[in-house]
């Protein structure tokens, strides 16, 4: 019986205990690159330091927009007149 039973629960514990090792070391990889967010706009995504966050709304979401977009925001404002009030 406890053959069996060594002959069985050995290999799922070397499984695990490799699983973890391998999950581990992935999680290093990740914090090591830069946090990555997606535009709001454009919906490509840019490292978080590169982008302006912003709070929308009541419901107090965060969304992040790249600066191509703000660009081109502050572009079509500009075109419209919108900021000279005519
Ligand atoms: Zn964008």
């Amino acid at each position: 019986m406890f053959f069996y039973l060594c002959v069985f629960i050995v290999p799922i514990i070397i499984f695990l205990i490799l699983h973890f090792i391998t999950r581990d070391k992935t999680d290093d990889e990740s914090q090591l690159t830069e946090p990555m967010e997606v535009c709001a706009f454009c919906q490509r995504d840019f490292p978080i330091n590169q982008m302006l966050e912003k709070e929308v709304g009541t419901y107090g979401k965060i969304y992040c927009f790249c600066r191509e977009c703000i660009e081109s925001l502050y572009k079509e404002i500009n075109n419209t007149g919108i900021m000279t009030g005519e």
